[in-house]
């Protein structure tokens, strides 16, 4: 039962039920049971981005926050983001700086131990409360080496054991993973995904991911790179892509590809600069991004046919372009997948923006921080 309540967060005795299959009496027992251990705590559903769903809102059950504290840090394009937050994802303090996160692993390592200084210092954090660090990194990750799963993605990092790097460090357990991936958890958990069971989280800005939920959980695959869309073929004599491959879904919807699309009628734009175009009415901007779009949708599609999701969550800085992007990915979802998928999927905008990837490692050691935390619980309940 903690392990639920550690991986998705604020849960109600209902979702518990569902996801353990425990009776009703015996999830009642065990909440009295860990509520007087001091272990869980009892909340309102205060944060339900999602809105009312109508009739009483269901008592929550979270770890109590103050049982311990966790580190979040985000290795972006072009900048490192550092957080401390309670056990309840709540952020207590945190910190950024620019940097070219590709290049040097080294220097970009020195600079989060600096801002983890600084977010304790601010928050006012005792180390020997914290159980661990989440990172989040900008490429594949090899689930079982801890190392960054293509040299071609982030040729900085090359070789580099970021886990133990970080674990030495820092001294604490360090968990590592994609922004993708990060990004679906945090929406799972706190954002747009809320109350899905089986739900993909598009990320669509420099680069392309997803991170892909079966049954609840976040599904990595065997080695840790399922979900990687952006590399998936949509014309085999389409450009050559930076894996090495040609004419993948990057090569058409990643930013680098809009924006070469408007250098001769537009010169150097950037990211945000084309999607506020887009949004203040540019058609040339708009087209780019409806263009792109459909692109998209039409692996969304093949998405829909091979997983049957119930939700899509769509994440990253194009995200920013709402209507103008999820309206013609929608319309590739309902044309290319077959009906009774594209039936029964929401196509939704992410809800966390660009902190979805921070805050998603902050979820990943939350449910991670087994070691640390259920000592601490076995202790406390005198097993
Ligand atoms: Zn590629």
């Amino acid at each position: 039962m903690l392990e639920t309540v550690r991986e998705r967060g604020a849960v109600s005795r209902a979702d518990i039920a569902r996801v353990t299959g425990l009776a009703r009496s015996t999830i009642s027992n065990l909440v009295s049971e860990l509520q007087r251990d001091g272990l869980v705590v009892e909340r309102g559903d205060e944060r339900d981005v999602a809105g009312p769903r109508g009739g009483r809102p269901p008592v929550l059950l979270t770890l109590d926050p103050t049982a311990g504290a966790v580190l979040g840090l985000q290795f972006d394009h072009p900048v490192i983001r550092v957080a401390v937050a309670d056990l309840d994802h709540r952020i207590l303090a945190e910190a950024e700086r620019e940097l070219n996160v590709d290049r040097d692993a080294a220097a970009c390592l020195e600079v989060a131990v600096e801002l983890v200084d600084d977010v304790i210092a601010r928050a006012g954090v005792d180390r020997e409360r914290l159980l661990g660090a989440g990172v989040g990194l900008a490429g594949p990750i090899d689930t079982e080496t801890g190392r960054v799963g293509s040299s071609t993605i982030m040729p900085g990092w090359v070789g580099i054991d970021v886990v133990a790097e970080l674990e030495r460090r820092l001294g604490l357990p360090v968990h590592v993973d994609n922004d993708a991936n990060l990004g679906a958890l945090a929406e799972l958990v706190l954002g747009a995904g809320r109350g899905a069971s089986e739900m993909a989280y598009l990320m669509l800005a420099e680069g392309i991911g997803a991170g892909l939920v079966l049954g609840g959980r976040l599904y990595r695959g065997a080695g840790g790179t399922a979900g990687e869309i952006g590399h998936v073929l949509v014309d085999d004599q389409g450009p050559i892509c930076r894996c090495g491959n040609r004419g993948c879904l990057e090569t058409y919807a990643a930013s680098g590809a809009l924006l070469e699309l408007l250098r001769p009628s537009h010169g150097r734009l950037t990211l945000a600069r084309m999607v506020a175009l887009a949004v203040e009415g540019d058609p040339a901007c708009s087209r780019v991004i409806a263009d792109a779009a459909r692109t998209v949708g039409v692996v969304a599609a093949a998405l829909c046919n091979q997983f049957n999701p119930e939700r899509i969550v769509v994440g990253g800085k194009l995200a920013d372009a709402g209507e103008l992007l999820l309206g013609p990915l929608r319309e590739s979802v309902r044309r290319y997948a077959i009906p009774a998928a594209a039936d029964r999927v929401e196509v939704v905008t992410a809800a966390l923006g660009e902190r979805a990837e921070l805050l998603g490692a902050l979820v990943l050691v939350v449910g991670q921080s087994d070691r640390a935390f259920l000592g601490r619980a076995r202790t406390a309940v005198g097993r």
